[in-house]
């Protein structure tokens, strides 16, 4: 129930957070082999406040051994992106070179299949075996605002755990009750979130996201309460983010009575701007392809004309420039319902479409959007 925030724009600092919460001796013994999963979803530098910053990665590092534990860097990036791909231009590729840690591609190495016991959506999943193996698991997302999930911290960071294609499933299950499943069964025991910069925007960084220079570093030993604290200092009420009001409802964490050390919310706090969806349709939204598509069918043989654009309206359709489209057919692999073609030209299946806006996230050309 402990959240520490700094303010400071050097990575360093990051020790100071964890001392406010009794120093990492009190997450970590010695002989700990410990798994360190920084958000490198995408190649694109710290810089564009897409990827966690690999100085506050390494400086954690540095702590964990000092302890007496083994700390290893790991990620999955988005699919079907590959890490031997992103890794490099998130300026990850030299890592242990630089460092001296080790880094480990999740998507290239074994996999094992979990029961997940308390899943409501995801009875199963299937998880990179070194976080399997590993004896405690640190978090650290970089704190940017999401077009699907509001935001993306330390709860939907999670999602890299799971090694490439597999991840689909988590959007297949309703993403909002699918990324809680997932904490039900991977648990952080320590949150660090880097908010040096960060990423705003209405569509869904880090497609079209702008930076935000925060100058923030939080750590917590509770990701459900990292997150809400985080959202606060985002501007946005965590009780209007589904996923986090999710986990709280099942006991992963609390929005009330966080203790506050270091930095007040209200001194660090700098609103971002974020595409509010209203709680009945992202309810809605969450609930997986199959119930949204009988759910959808439903309406749509029920509602038309003015209703149904009124309805598409709030919702947000996806918007293609064909034009830039360089043929790479990235997106193909990527779309979990196959919904996009191209034959020719970039055309979405709007029936089919489940708006999960991986397409955006995966497209180097920016090819599609939320208008
Ligand atoms: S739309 Fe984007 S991801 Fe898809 S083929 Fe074209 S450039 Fe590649
Ligand atoms: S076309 Fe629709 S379902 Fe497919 S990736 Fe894009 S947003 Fe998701």
């Amino acid at each position: 129930m402990t959240v520490a925030i700094i303010k400071s724009n050097d990575p360093r600092d990051v020790r100071e957070a964890v001392r406010l919460l009794g120093g990492m001796e009190r997450f970590v013994a010695e002989e700990d082999r410990v798994v360190l999963k920084p958000n490198i979803c995408l190649g694109k530098p710290n810089s564009t406040g897409v990827v966690t910053n690999p100085e506050v990665v390494a400086e954690v590092a540095r702590m964990v051994q000092e302890v007496g534990g083994k700390p290893v860097v790991g990620e999955s990036p988005i699919y079907p992106l590959k890490s031997r791909s992103v890794f490099p231009r998130a300026g990850y590729c030299d890592f242990h070179d630089r460092y001296g840690f080790e880094i480990v591609h999740f998507d290239q190495e074994e996999g094992v299949h979990i029961q997940v016991p308390e899943g409501k959506r995801l009875n199963h999943q299937f998880i990179a075996k070194r976080v399997l193996q590993s004896d405690k698991l640190i978090n650290l997302p970089i704190a940017k605002t999401h077009g699907l999930t509001t935001v993306s911290l330390g709860l939907k960071n999670i999602k890299g755990v799971v090694p490439g294609k597999q991840k689909q499933i988590v959007h297949l299950a309703g993403i909002d009750e699918g990324i809680v499943d997932l904490n039900t069964a991977i648990r952080s025991d320590l949150t660090i979130i880097d908010g040096i910069i960060g990423l705003e925007g209405e569509f869904g960084p880090p497609a079209t996201g702008q930076t935000v220079n925060l100058g923030v570093i939080l750590a917590a030993d509770n990701v459900v309460e990292a997150d809400s604290t985080m959202a606060r200092i985002m501007g946005i009420d965590p009780k209007d983010i589904l996923h986090i009001q999710l986990a709280a409802d099942r006991g992963l964490g609390s929005l009330n009575g966080i203790e506050i050390r270091g930095e007040p919310v209200e001194r660090v706090a700098r609103s971002f701007r974020h595409y509010h969806m209203p709680g009945l349709l992202k309810k809605f939204f969450s609930d997986g392809i199959t119930r949204f598509t009988t759910v959808f069918q439903n309406l749509n043989s029920r509602i038309r004309g003015t209703d149904l654009i009124r309805l598409r309206l709030k919702l947000g359709e996806m918007e293609v420039t064909a034009e830039r489209c360089d043929n790479c057919r990235i997106c193909l692999r990527a779309c979990p319902v196959d919904a996009i073609s191209l034959n020719g030209d970039v055309k979405i299946n709007r029936q089919t479409c489940i708006r999960c806006f991986i397409c955006a996230e995966v497209c180097p050309r920016e090819v599609f959007s939320r208008r």
